[in-house]
């Protein structure tokens, strides 16, 4: 899984792909969900072809119509993902949790390039004065001498 730049990942879990996916595509592995995609990934498990992870689903926020959990009255509840492209069905833990959060992901947008950043943070450095132990005057602690008489503090 990489991330483009700007991207940054959200959540992340293991999932099991099911529903409306080609036979080929079914099965386990781990679903991303970024500030820009919604992305699934398994392990390729055709002969010869290693254990490289195969991306199965890499759809845009913009491209999920709606998310939904399904009731399921035998099993546990799965995560609906309507796209553009298809109808995914994916077997994950806590799918609400799921929906809500590309939902969040969905309104929030990609981030705003060129950064409409944070107020730069001005840390103030506190000066510490202290009185010279020798000639009386009034030095930075942080300078470690007096000015005056160059005795350390
Ligand atoms: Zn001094």
């Amino acid at each position: 899984m990489l991330l483009h730049s700007g991207e940054t990942l959200r959540r992340s879990a293991y999932a099991v792909l099911e529903g409306d996916a080609p036979e080929s595509a079914r099965g386990p592995g781990i679903l991303y969900l970024t500030t820009q995609r919604l992305v699934f990934e398994a392990a390729d498990r055709r002969i010869g072809r290693g254990r490289a992870p195969v991306t199965l689903m890499d759809a845009a926020l913009a491209q999920v119509r709606n998310v939904a959990v399904r009731r399921s009255r035998i099993g546990h509840d799965r995560l609906l993902v309507e796209l553009t492209m298809g109808r995914p069905v994916f077997d994950v833990l806590d799918p609400p949790a799921w929906t809500t959060a590309i939902a969040a992901a969905k309104r929030a947008g990609p981030p705003a390039s060129g950064g409409a950043a944070l107020a730069p943070t001005v840390i103030e450095r506190q000066v510490v004065k202290v009185r010279c132990r020798y000639c009386g005057s009034l030095a930075n602690e942080v300078d470690g001498r007096c000015p005056r008489c160059g005795a350390s503090l």
